[in-house]
């Protein structure tokens, strides 16, 4: 089976050390961020080995950080997210993340 959805863009990821993670950009079909209150990217995938990048560019599936302004419903409502990795959460984290 296959879905067309409308998905807020992962527009750009400096996590390289993810294999999903392709000369800066993510190549998962879908994401998914947080734990509940930290805007984490749960798709993180800690690896030396690299996906071929032929997914053109990730989506937002879900996202469970209900206290981001663009959250409603546990779905992302942003055009796009950015991705980086946060040091003090040792976790690849979502910047576009905004306290509602
Ligand atoms: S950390 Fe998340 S957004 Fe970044 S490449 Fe990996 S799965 Fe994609
Ligand atoms: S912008 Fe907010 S709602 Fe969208 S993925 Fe990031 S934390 Fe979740």
């Amino acid at each position: 089976m296959k879905f067309t959805i409308e998905m807020p863009d992962v527009s750009a990821c400096s996590v390289d050390r993810c294999a999903y993670n392709v000369r800066g950009a993510c190549h998962a079909k879908a994401i998914t961020v947080g734990d509940g209150v930290h805007p984490g990217c749960d798709t993180f995938t800690l690896s030396q080995r690299h996906t071929d990048g032929e997914v053109e560019a990730a989506g937002v599936g879900a996202c469970k950080v209900a206290i981001c302004k663009y959250n409603r419903e546990l779905e992302c409502e942003a055009r796009s997210i950015e991705v980086d990795f946060d040091e003090d959460e040792a976790a690849a984290t979502c910047t576009t993340f905004e306290l509602a």
